[in-house]
């Protein structure tokens, strides 16, 4: 995680994250109003290399407005300051937080004052290091009319820690969440997919936040010549099915060992979200670029 030397970026300026301390009064830091996204850079044969960066900051920004706030900076901004973030603090391999929150008000109106501050930190390879033991949440996420559940905001999450704390206090990697009707949702960073007779499957949007993973995901199988269907599915459908995987920038692909302690049925070396981690590995960190963007 940054350290104290680590460098941000905030408001306009790149200082020593040690320098920024704590608002006591900032609205974000009482009320959960405030958005954030979530990048990978990646090593790449020509350098740090940000995956599908104008993807991730264009939602950054739709996050923001879907609260009425606006970034002070465009796309293009943010993907250089991003760049020369990464340059200052000398990281390849690096997650990349950026984040608006608010200043001083304690009314329940946004503070005037906007913060922008994009932190990064090392984070090597992930690619598929351990299988994870999920437990279905009794969490349930919020009616979608009644909450803006396809942006990144930072007091939504709670759903996710809440989630995660009840499968870790019983023995589990994570936890796999509901959406209000019961049906499978996502993990609590990341999107859904499981994998039967050859086929994979994922939650439709709805009650879920739209993965840039998920989205180069469905790219990637269409790629293997594997059919990804959206649709509806109850966590008792998962008893019997060959595999599942979480998606995700951090996750990357992560395979699944068990759901509820009953274990998918395939050895995870044998499923398509095995192939498809090769594949997205390979992509993300050779150059075959377009842009900013990769795949
Ligand atoms: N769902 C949730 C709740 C998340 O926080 C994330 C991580 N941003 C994802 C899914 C996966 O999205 P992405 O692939 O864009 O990182």
């Amino acid at each position: 995680y940054p350290t104290k030397n680590t460098i941000v970026f905030h408001d306009g300026s790149f200082v020593k994250g040690e320098k920024l301390g704590v608002n006591p009064f900032s609205q974000t830091l009482h009320y959960g109003y405030g958005v954030f996204d979530a990048l990978r850079a990646y090593d790449t044969a020509l350098g740090p290399h940000i995956f599908k960066a104008r993807e991730h900051y264009e939602r950054f920004i739709q996050s923001a407005e879907n609260l009425q706030l606006k970034v002070p900076y465009t796309t293009d901004e943010l993907i250089n300051i991003t760049y020369q973030l990464l340059e200052k603090n000398s990281m390849t391999n690096a997650y990349i937080r950026p984040m608006l929150y608010l200043g001083t008000n304690m009314e329940l109106v946004p503070a005037e004052k906007k913060h922008l501050l994009i932190a990064v930190w090392k984070w090597g390879k992930y690619m598929g290091k351990d299988l994870l033991d999920v437990k279905v949440s009794s969490v349930q996420k919020p009616k979608p009319k009644n909450f803006l559940v396809e942006a990144k905001i930072c007091g939504q999450y709670l759903y996710s820690m809440v989630a995660n704390n009840e499968a870790r206090k019983e023995g589990y990697d994570a936890a796999l969440m509901l959406d209000y009707e019961g049906y499978v949702a996502e993990g609590p960073g990341s999107n859904f997919f499981y994998e039967n007779e050859g086929k994979l499957y994922t939650p439709p949007r709805g009650s879920i936040l739209p993965g840039i993973t998920r989205q180069t995901i469905i790219n990637l199988a269409a790629e293997l010549g594997v059919e990804v269907e959206e649709r509806l599915f109850t966590p008792e459908e998962l008893a019997n099915v060959d595999a599942a995987f979480f998606t995700g920038t951090a996750s990357q692909i992560t395979g699944l060992k068990s759901i509820d302690g009953k274990p998918f049925k395939k050895k995870w070396e044998d499923t398509i979200g095995s192939a498809l981690l090769i594949k997205y590995g390979h992509k993300v960190t050779q150059s075959e670029y377009d842009g900013y963007s990769i795949i």
